[in-house]
């Protein structure tokens, strides 16, 4: 185990931000984990898990024990005949993990390609994208306790997923006694890949593509390629704009404060889920509220996608986290302001 010191951040976060960790040590395994345990005052010190670092906001230094997870290795678990289940380390990036899959003829992640990060991130927030989230496919994954020291293995029942949320985004009294928030590294993740495989392809911008090139049946990888291009022309590409990605969640509401948003626009986004409540684009709310575009200090709202802020002040200059929640929090108070909802914010402020 090495434990290094005083060690610049702005590498390893998506925003570019300049920060540093007073502590960091790299786990490549269990026996990294058992060894920082063994260690009186590494284990006694808070500690922060970071993956790729794609969905935080550093707000300073970070004071917490930075545990950055490099645990490495995929593999073809096991293969029955009606499904392919599939192991990565949760150091992997997770684009790579989805391109390996394709590549060895096991589909079922082409719609997650190119989203960034690391796969032990994924189960955390249950990433999602063009009609496909990672409980739809997700099998189990190995967890260490950072409070005992204890490995345990978790299925997608007790991952309690949700829209962008599960067990390890809650503390114990929020959701259950199981919430693992700060609690759990995860180590490695299985995903099973049904057979037969079956495109999905509900999403606009897919079909969108099945009609500019005329292919009605899209294999996996076609599929694949047509998420990559629609993601690489919507998305600002973190190496060269420093972003974490949608900045707030979609908000969910009842059919009757949907009705009254649309009293005051009738041009509001939205859809309604199966369960009866109504979806809102978030990305729409805070377009309406003329914010596309507009920049605070150096922390900006994307031209081509509202929900996304970014790192205007680049390498010269970068945003600081304080101003990257400033801007949230004055869009936040205008979309309250006018629409009276509340935008949740999707990355984690550290
Ligand atoms: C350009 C861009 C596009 C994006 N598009 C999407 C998208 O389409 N869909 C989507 O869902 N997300 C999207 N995101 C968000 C981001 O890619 C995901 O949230 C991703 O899973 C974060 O992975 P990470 O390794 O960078 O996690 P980090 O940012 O390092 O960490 C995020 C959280 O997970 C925890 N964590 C990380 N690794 C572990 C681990 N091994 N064990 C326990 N906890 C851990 C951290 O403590 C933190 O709370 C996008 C981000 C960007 C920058």
């Amino acid at each position: 185990m090495l434990v290094e010191k005083n060690v610049p951040l702005r590498a390893y976060n998506a925003f570019g931000i300049v920060a540093r960790a007073q502590t960091l040590v790299r786990v490549a395994s269990e026996a990294d984990v058992a060894a920082l345990l063994a260690d009186p005052v590494l284990a006694a010190a808070p500690k922060f898990v970071l993956g790729g670092g794609s969905n935080i906001v550093l707000t300073g230094d970070v004071r917490p024990v930075v545990l950055k997870v490099e645990v490495m290795g995929r593999r073809l678990v096991q293969e029955t005949d009606r499904a392919w289940i599939v192991e990565a380390g949760a150091g992997e990036n997770w684009h790579d993990f989805v391109a390996w899959t394709l590549a060895n003829g096991h589909p079922g992640l082409e719609n997650l390609a190119l989203i960034p990060g690391t796969v032990g991130a994924s189960p955390v927030q249950n990433i999602g994208a063009y009609g496909v989230e990672l409980q739809d496919r997700f099998e189990s994954l190995d967890a260490i306790d950072l409070a005992t020291g204890k490995t345990f293995t978790l299925d997608a029942a007790q991952c309690a997923f949700g829209y962008r949320d599960s067990v390890f985004k809650h503390a114990a009294a929020e959701l259950s006694d199981f919430g693992l928030a700060g609690r759990a590294l995860i180590t490695r993740v299985r995903m099973r890949l049904p057979k037969p495989w079956k495109p999905v392809l509900g999403y606009l911008d897919l079909e969108r593509k099945r009609h500019e090139t005329g292919i009605a049946e899209p294999t996996a990888q076609q599929i694949y390629h047509w998420v990559c291009d629609i993601r690489r022309h919507k998305l600002p590409d973190p190496r060269v704009l420093g972003n974490a990605g949608s900045f707030f969640k979609n908000p969910t509401v009842t059919p009757e404060q949907c009705a009254d948003i649309i009293a005051r626009d009738p041009r509001v986004v939205h859809y309604l889920l199966p369960n009866g409540t109504v979806k809102l684009a978030a990305g729409w709310l805070i377009d309406a509220c003329g914010w596309k575009g507009k920049t605070v200090g150096n922390a900006g709202v994307y031209d081509k996608q509202a929900l996304v802020l970014v790192n205007r002040g680049g390498d010269t200059d970068p945003v600081t986290g304080g101003e990257v929640m400033t801007l949230a929090r004055a869009i936040q108070t205008s979309v309250y302001e006018r629409f009276g909802i509340r935008l949740e914010p999707e990355p984690v402020v550290v």
